[in-house]
């Protein structure tokens, strides 16, 4: 008797113990996004703005969601999340993009794996209706990381992606903030969410209050993966690039360490190096992603930029500081609660 029972035993032992691994790992995937740091008060905010950014966040984060839970790739939740924000005119992205002081909307994105260390990016384009599936096209199917322009343009026509003509991406209020810049000062670029530093330096009206957006996500495989899109700074000089499609300024991606977005003043984010310098303090000092993430902000700050970013590391703690008012953010866990965050 007790030698049969043995047998059975060890196999119930087994199975309670697969299924209680299978449970945690499925346990742990989470998405977090951002939608732009800036000048986002209560007080500047309408009712039904308000309503119209919860509802647009909370389907990025059901899109990406539902790509995790169906067991997909954190590329592919990441980019599930940043089409949805591509797509709506709310977010400096895709369709909403802001203008150059030339009037063209000139779009940048970036996206990069935490497993494997690969990245793509596109800088400049004009006519991806989604750049973030451009920058996973250049990862996926070219041997290059960055490629800007027309070419990136051929690239992606040729890759299948949906080219669209230029006037797709305008929207009257990108093209108001344009004008009113120029009214302002002709010669500057201003951050399309605003900021106290740069509104004290006259070159910020506080209505500039929308933004970049991004993506991290920690898939049931236990993989990273971040990504970015924006149109950049409005008013920005014909051919400025910023951070967001820069590997290891505006997006990183470490399975060892964690996955970075960012948003903010471009040109401070990519001379802190921000996304791989969080990266590297995690890896080097063993640094929490919380206080690495902080520890980086902090040096943007101090030099006279700002913005935020959000940060996901390996075991799915999250992060989300920024030096602004408010930033557009929000996460779901695998259980599927969704949490949207806006003000401090
Ligand atoms: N970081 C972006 C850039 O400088 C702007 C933003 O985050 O809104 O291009």
């Amino acid at each position: 008797m007790k030698r049969s029972l043995k047998p059975m035993f060890a196999l119930l032992l087994c199975l309670t113990t697969m299924s209680v691994s299978a449970q945690k790992k499925e346990n742990k995937y989470i998405l977090v996004i951002h939608g732009g740091a800036g000048t986002i008060t209560r007080a500047n905010m309408s009712a039904e703005k308000e309503v119209a950014y919860r509802a647009a966040l909370t389907l990025a984060l059901q899109k990406g969601y539902d790509a995790l839970k169906a067991g997909k790739t954190s590329l592919d939740a990441v980019e599930a999340a940043i089409h949805v924000m591509e797509d709506s005119p709310l977010f400096n992205a895709g369709k909403g993009a802001v203008f150059t002081h030339d009037g063209r909307n000139e779009m940048d994105a970036s996206l990069m794996d935490g497993k494997t260390l690969m990245a793509g990016a596109v800088a400049g384009v004009t006519t991806i209706k989604n750049p973030i599936s451009a920058a996973r096209a250049v990862m996926e199917k070219s041997e290059h990381v960055m490629m800007v322009g027309p070419g990136a343009e051929a690239f992606a026509k040729q890759a299948g992606l949906e080219i669209v003509d230029p006037s797709y991406f305008y929207t009257k209020e990108r093209w108001d903030g344009l004008q009113k810049a120029i009214k302002e000062d002709s010669t500057k670029a201003v951050l399309d969410h605003g900021s106290k530093k740069s509104m004290k330096l006259g070159t910020i009206n506080k209505d500039y209050k929308f933004g970049t957006v991004g993506a991290v996500a920690l898939d049931q495989a236990g993989n990273l993966a971040a990504g970015t899109s924006t149109g950049g700074m409005t008013n920005k000089k014909y051919g400025r690039v910023g951070d967001s499609p820069i590997i290891g300024a505006g997006t990183y991606a470490n399975n060892e360490t964690a996955g970075i977005s960012c948003t903010g003043w471009g040109e401070f984010y990519i001379r802190n190096v921000v996304a791989h310098d969080i990266s590297a303090m995690m890896e080097y000092k063993q640094l929490s992603v919380a206080d690495a993430a902080k520890a980086v902000l902090d040096k943007v700050g101090k030099m006279g930029g700002d913005g935020g970013l959000i940060a996901l590391d390996k075991k799915g703690h999250v992060t989300m500081p920024f030096n602004t008012e408010g930033m557009y953010r929000g996460t779901v866990t695998a259980d599927g609660k969704i949490e949207v965050l806006i003000y401090k």
